[in-house]
């Protein structure tokens, strides 16, 4: 039997092995671009590029790659051998400047025009704070990138500048407040993702999800989630050894894979890893994401990563649970036993909440994505409003903060189970509210809107840029103080006065929630075209900008390619429907209503006087139904046509929201009543019941 303790990271190239195979030196100077961000030598790179190969080649690798993360939403890789020829034979090689530097051609990306083609130039850069790793006999070193001209192209570099800018800030503060022993502060993430599993057979059979990743029709089962029987449900054996499977592989990687257990829907789950720097956690959960698929494969499965694969059923979405701590352990979001005395805890909580408030339009738009637009607004994720819950605790601490009233936290209270052999336990201080989009949970805060497909750098770059803008004018505004303390309360209590309308404790599912907020005036972006006009809006071009993360260009190119995006994916889905409509659905449904019609023609001849009630029926039903499915078919059709008038992405991509996909749900509840009344052996596709409870 093989203990997890002696397999935990065998793949990756980490600081044990670096610390066991490099120089002492080098180890030092490698661990201080680590650490501090100081520049990296190429001597230094030469020797960590040796012992990598060398480490790599050991473990059966012939291949290294540059692996990044371009706008396409997934992750690239382009693999080298490590042979050099030398004589009549080869040796192996690899140098620091392979390390450190790309070129993979950088054309086939999405660029949002940022650059002509002719400048086909790219480069990936290696990122030493996430460790390479082995995964299919090559060496994965991760990297950033950007094009020739030095645009960023890419997922990673935002993030890691977003990182050190709040590092820069929140150290700022921290010194001002007396703790100058803080050198360096980290954002830290620990992201739960959601996904679908269903048999291989199944998917074989759908060019709904083979192509799209989604189905495009399907009736309900007779059971959905009602009965909330799959919920932390015993997990089924089949899905238990792909679970173990799964956790094998991912501890290989050094990924923390911790949690695991069936979500709300038939055939969902979840997986949770334990939290780690933003940069390593997003590295990690792309990979994790890669993994999940991959090892579905070998179990004749298939892994569903889409935000909604199935209607009517809930969707699968991404909790970002996210925390600022120092380099001295401290999390600077733990309110601490006495919040009401703890004026730091209270300073980052009131920059966390100006942040969200003002910035609520920039953390829609990054959870905005055509399969994530299913999701948001529908009664099972967060809304597509923004505002967040706080807690019972803290929510009156704010309020006694803002009305300048005393406040005593609750002590935890004892939870009593009454039961003398069940031990008695300490309650949490807050209850948890599953339906608000960001929600303190008791030392960080969870951003519960991300889709499940979501890279999580965009919003993790977001949240840090935003928070290291609030905390910058904090210090501006109390760094000439003459009695810190009650410019700090003062300032906390105007901040925390100006933002409450982002805090809402109640049910954000509720009708009266989204009036509420219209009278808060806080955004509804219901859409991804809606929410994306609002990325380039001044104020968020500025928050970029002026803190160095992205220049406007960059952001102009990142509009483009979201909305050319979109509308390329809402294509891909009209014309997979148009396919399956008119090349199975229909036929399908002539080929039954012939067997009834000569069903009733065959009664008929046999005695006029039989009962064809029932044949004449399903037939009357099937064939109006038929005739406008067929019309909704052709308008569907020449509705797609259209878009070729609008060359404006942000205009094509409202048609395609607003008439295409408007028209694809018209024909796909036509199809699905269809569905309801045909012979299960005349329907061309496996129905929701045994793609979700197949498995
Ligand atoms: P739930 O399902 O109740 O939301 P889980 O226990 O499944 O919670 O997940 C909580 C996640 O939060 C885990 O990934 C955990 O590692 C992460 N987490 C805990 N503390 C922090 C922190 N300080 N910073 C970031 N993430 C954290
Ligand atoms: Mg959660």
């Amino acid at each position: 039997m093989k203990k997890v303790t002696d397999y935990f990271g065998v793949n990756v190239f980490n600081d044990r092995k670096m610390q066991e195979m490099l120089p002492k030196p080098t180890y030092k100077a490698l661990r201080k671009t680590i650490e501090n961000g100081e520049a990296l030598d190429i001597t230094i790179a030469n020797a960590v590029a040796h012992a990598m190969k060398d480490w790599a080649i050991e473990n059966g690798c012939t291949h290294y790659t540059h692996w990044f993360q371009p706008m396409t939403g997934v992750t690239a890789e382009k693999h080298d051998s490590f042979i050099s020829p030398k004589g009549d034979g080869i040796i192996m090689e690899f140098s620091g400047k392979e390390l450190i530097k790309g070129e993979p051609d950088a054309s086939s990306f999405p660029s949002g025009g940022i650059r002509a083609t002719f400048e086909a130039r790219g480069y990936t850069t290696w990122d030493p704070t996430s460790p390479a790793f082995i995964r299919d006999k090559t060496l994965y070193i991760p990297t950033a990138f950007c094009s020739y001209t030095g645009d960023v192209l890419d997922k990673k570099t935002p993030l890691l500048r977003s990182m050190e800018k709040l590092s820069t800030e929140a150290v700022k503060v921290l010194h001002l407040l007396g703790k100058t022993d803080v050198t360096r502060v980290t954002t830290t993430v620990g992201p739960e993702q959601e996904y679908f599993l269903i048999d291989k057979k199944m998917y074989d059979q759908r060019p709904d999800l083979i192509y799209t990743g989604r189905t495009l029709f399907g009736a309900m089962a007779p059971k959905g989630q009602e009965l909330d029987d799959h919920y932390f449900g015993s997990i089924k054996s089949r899905v238990s050894a792909y679970m173990h499977d799964l956790d094998e592989e991912l501890w290989k990687l050094g990924v923390f894979a911790k949690t695991k257990h069936n979500e709300v829907a038939p055939s969902q789950h979840e997986l949770a890893p334990v939290f780690t720097t933003s940069n390593i956690a997003t590295d990690h959960n792309e990979l994790c994401m890669e993994v999940m698929k991959k090892t579905a494969e070998r179990h004749g499965l298939v892994c569903l990563l889409h935000e909604k694969p199935f209607a009517g059923v809930n969707g699968s979405g991404k909790h970002n649970n996210w925390s600022i701590s120092t380099d001295k352990g401290e999390n600077l979001l733990d309110p601490s036993k006495c919040p009401e005395d703890n004026l730091q805890f209270q300073l980052f909580l009131a920059a966390v909440v100006k942040a969200v408030d003002e910035y609520q339009d920039l953390l829609r738009v990054t959870v905005a994505s055509a399969g994530n637009d299913h999701r948001l607004g529908a009664n099972e994720a967060p809304p597509a409003i923004i505002s967040m819950y706080l807690g019972d605790d803290l929510g009156a601490l704010v309020e006694s903060i803002i009305e300048g009233k005393d406040y005593k936290s609750h002590k935890a209270a004892r939870m009593e189970t009454g039961v003398d052999a069940l031990p008695d336990f300490k309650k949490d201080n807050s209850d948890r509210n599953r339906t608000s989009p960001f929600a303190f949970t008791g030392n960080k805060f969870e951003f519960r809107a991300l889709g499940s497909s979501l890279n999580i750098a965009c919003p993790n770059y977001m949240l840090n840029t935003m928070v290291a803008e609030e905390l910058k004018g904090f210090y501006d505004v109390l760094k000439d103080s003459a009695d810190l303390t009650a410019d700090l309360k003062a300032l906390v209590r105007k901040v925390l006065t100006e933002h409450q309308r982002i805090i809402f404790n109640g049910d954000n599912y509720s009708d009266e929630w989204v009036e509420e907020a219209e009278r808060r005036g806080l955004c509804n972006y219901k859409s991804l075209p809606e929410a994306m006009e609002h990325y380039i809006d001044k104020k968020n071009v500025e928050l970029f900008t002026s803190n160095g993360i992205v220049t406007e260009a960059e952001m102009h190119a990142r509009y483009e390619i979201e909305l050319e995006q979109y509308a390329k994916l809402l294509n891909i889905e009209a014309l997979t429907m148009l396919d399956m409509a008119k090349k199975n659905i229909t036929p399908a449904v002539m080929a039954f209503t012939k067997e009834i019609s000569e069903s009733v023609a065959v009664k008929k001849s046999i005695s006029a006087g039989v009962s064809t009630y029932a044949e004449e029926k399903l037939l009357n039903s099937l064939s109006e139904k038929l005739e406008a499915f067929v019309k909704k078919t052709a308008e569907l059709e020449s509705a797609l046509a259209g878009a070729g008038e609008y060359s404006d992405n942000l205009e094509l991509a409202k048609y395609y929201r607003n008439t295409v996909f408007a028209l694809m749900n018209e024909l796909r509840e036509i199809g699905d009543s269809m569905e309801t009344e045909t012979s299960a052996q005349y329907w061309p596709y496996p129905s929701y019941g045994e793609i979700l409870f197949g498995v």
